[in-house]
């Protein structure tokens, strides 16, 4: 009998028991995702139809070993259970629990079960059984537990129809306590039953000894009349979890066997192998390097596609709408802008790709254990290498990457240095600077100068990020207890429906997260570059025709030369003339100036705003582009804009600066403020500016 069509139902359980694919089995992409309000742990809700038109929103819990809270996410999973009157408030919960791992998984069921809320176990991995020699006997343990069991395979979809069938008669599912909490301290438990019989025992001993948020709770009133002083509570929590084990022992030793004779051991030679201490590191980075040889040989296609189709969307509409301003809005301000966030896509999609497989085959856990102990050294941790690494293809992935970095000092120093790592892109510049400044000469006969100054560019990205993160760990004053908890999960293919399903979240955050801003700032850009102010921008024809007067340009380059007066005149033009003073000291001149202004949106602007201030006639590729920058002289002086001095000092500042406006974006959604991308900001562009300044005074 089921009285409300919609029931909420939480999953609950510890890490890596196959909560997320039993998540995606229900809801498939039903899925909504968004923060808890004030902190950044993620909250994932699905919809689920059941039988009888029944519809079921399912709450995915962040992962959790107990509810003896250490973590953010833990704190999120007992507000709730706590909390009567919150709209998602579970009807029924479902502990995922993990058949290879029952002992330990149970600890959570059975601390859920004291909440008094109507639970369904879901065995999951039933597919491992028969591999691992296990048999379960399920009405044993169904009456032991006081629960009802559903025994799934996520990864088969088998047992899947058993538990919608089980969610929709919640009513039927008993919600007692399988152990008293009062075996812990009979005494001390039974006062606190006298002095609030209303309230449920288990929660007020959660109130006592957790640190979160409790609604309708005198959480003082209950603290001071039974105090216990520290030590004493923690003895009482082991306490707790010894019974709890004592009892869960007892009911397995009966309800679970495991024939051992059956179970073959691979995986423990695997990991010797991937977790070796020459070996491990070695099979990583082939790894490494086949993933980044084929997220930049994957993407190009798609990345060249998206650009061609975005330009020619671009010439369409100019063509084919009635000529005005907002028709140059939508073709030089929002075509580019879209195409702009779109470009990122395949290089986002494949990095993820990547890395939820590796993940999915319980790799990444033995890749961050290998690397923890070098990371910590850094204040950083053996999560934060993913991030670091896929940095190398964009900033934005890899900040969103290290939402399941647990400790938050740690996590925020890998999302504040990540940007540093050199990002793709960054090549464009690196490469059109290399080519003008550095010889192509070989030492040795065999290493090539050029060659040689990106690599060390690339080095110097990783050591700048390795080197801040140490300095803020030692600067930041944040106190989180670290739980550095690495979960050896067993080998597995990886499921494609997981990976799948993560590309697309994944995908679609970015664009709607940080694609908003960098469509904004492209529009902003549009209108500082097409607009000035007075004669100079507005009569640009006549200016030109009048200069040209003995002999009249091409129209090719007639239309270039209006151009470059417009940008010169236009209100960006004007800003890059403003801060002249401010960068000539590095060796920039005013048109450098308008490129770094116009590349804070995305560096890889650069190189084309350079191309349009530079005039560079209809063929428009890099050749020619780099004989105009290369000819460039300062009119004063008389030498070379782009000489070794200022080349170095423009290669340093875009190793450091943070151009780029998304990385802002993704970094503010990502810590919930303004405070970190600011001083992200700050930090990163006054250090380039310094290192160039200096690098330029020195060189020149
Ligand atoms: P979560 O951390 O609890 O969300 O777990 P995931 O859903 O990410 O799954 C952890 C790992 O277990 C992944 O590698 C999954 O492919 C794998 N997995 C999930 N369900 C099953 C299953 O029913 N059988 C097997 N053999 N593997 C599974």
């Amino acid at each position: 009998m089921v009285s409300k069509q919609n029931i909420n139902v939480a999953l609950i359980g510890n890490p890596n028991v196959g909560k997320t694919s039993v998540f995606n089995q229900l809801t498939g992409l039903n899925q909504q995702v968004g923060n808890y309000p004030g902190i950044t742990v993620e909250k994932k809700i699905g919809f689920c139809k059941l039988p009888n038109n029944i519809k079921a929103n399912i709450l995915d819990l962040p992962g959790t070993y107990s509810l003896n809270a250490s973590s953010i996410d833990e704190n999120v999973v007992i507000e709730l259970l706590l909390n009567k009157n919150d709209k998602l408030y579970p009807d029924v919960a479902l502990v995922v629990t993990d058949v290879e791992n029952l002992k330990r998984n149970l600890l959570l069921f059975t601390q859920i079960k004291d909440l008094e809320i109507p639970t369904i176990l879901v065995i999951n991995m039933a597919d491992r059984m028969k591999f691992k020699g296990i048999t379960l006997d399920i009405p044993y343990l169904e009456d032991h537990l006081k629960t009802k069991i559903a025994l799934i395979s996520s990864r088969k979809g088998y047992g899947i129809d058993e538990l919608k069938k089980l969610i929709i008669s919640y009513r039927t599912i008993s919600n007692e306590p399988c152990l008293s909490a009062s075996v812990i301290d009979p005494d001390y438990f039974n006062s606190l039953r006298k002095a609030f019989p209303n309230q449920l025992l288990y929660k007020l001993w959660l109130v006592i000894t957790q640190d979160v948020n409790f609604l309708n709770l005198e959480r003082n009133e209950i603290r001071s009349s039974f105090t216990k002083s520290h030590s004493d509570l923690k003895r009482l929590q082991q306490k707790e979890t010894i019974k709890r084990y004592q009892f869960i022992n007892d009911v397995l030793k009966e309800g679970l066997k495991i024939d051992a004779s059956v179970a073959r051991d691979y995986r423990s030679r695997l990991d010797r192998v991937l977790t070796h201490k020459v070996w491990g590191y070695v099979i990583f980075f082939l790894i490494l390097f086949v993933i980044f040889q084929s997220i930049f040989e994957w993407s190009k296609i798609p990345m060249d596609f998206i650009d061609s189709t975005f330009a020619s969307l671009s010439t369409i509409a100019a063509e084919k709408l009635p000529a005005g301003v907002l028709t140059n809005l939508i073709s030089q301000g929002i075509i580019p802008g879209i195409g702009g966030i779109l470009i990122f896509i395949p290089q986002i999609a494949f990095l993820f790709m990547f890395i939820s497989i590796l993940e999915e085959s319980g790799y990444m856990s033995r890749v961050v254990f290998l690397m923890d102990k070098i990371m910590r050294k850094f204040g950083l941790s053996g999560k934060s290498v993913v991030p670091l690494i896929s940095g190398t293809a964009c900033a934005i992935p890899a900040i969103m990457a290290t939402r399941n970095i647990e400790n938050w000092k740690e996590r925020l120093i890998t999302i504040l240095v990540t940007p540093f790592t050199t990002c793709s892109a960054r090549l464009p510049v690196y490469a059109i600077i290399i080519a003008l400044v550095i010889p192509d000469n070989r030492i040795f006969g065999f290493l090539n100068m050029q060659g040689m100054t990106l690599m060390l560019l690339y080095l110097l990205g990783f050591g700048m990020a390795i080197f801040s993160a140490y300095i803020l760990n030692k600067i930041l004053k944040i106190k989180r207890k670290t739980y550095f908890v690495v979960e050896m999960p067993n080998y597995k293919l990886p499921l494609f429906k997981n990976v799948g399903i993560n590309v697309i979240e994944k995908t679609k955050a970015f664009i709607y997260g940080a694609g908003k801003i960098i469509l904004a700032i492209s529009i902003v850009l549009w209108f500082l570059a097409s607009y000035g102010p007075g004669a100079k921008f507005n009569n640009a024809e006549k200016i030109v025709i009048e200069k040209n007067q003995n002999k009249p340009l091409p129209p090719a380059d007639f239309e270039n030369a209006v151009a470059s007066q417009k940008l010169e005149n236009s209100y960006i033009g004007i800003m890059g003339k403003a801060i002249e003073p401010a960068i000539s000291p590095l060796g920039y001149d005013w048109k450098i100036g308008i490129a770094i202004i116009s590349s804070f949106a995305a560096r890889e602007v650069f190189v084309g705003t350079l191309a349009t201030i530079y005039s560079v006639g209809g063929s428009d590729n890099e050749v020619t582009i780099k004989n105009k920058m290369a000819a460039e002289v300062n009119p004063v002086t008389g030498e070379k804009i782009f000489n070794f001095a200022s080349g170095i000092s423009l290669l340093l500042f875009y190793a450091f600066a943070l151009q780029c406006a998304s990385t802002l974006a993704i970094t503010k959604k990502e810590t919930n403020s303004w405070k970190w991308p600011v001083g992200q900001l700050i930090f990163m562009s006054g250090f380039a500016y310094v290192v160039a300044l200096i690098a330029y005074q020195i060189l020149k």
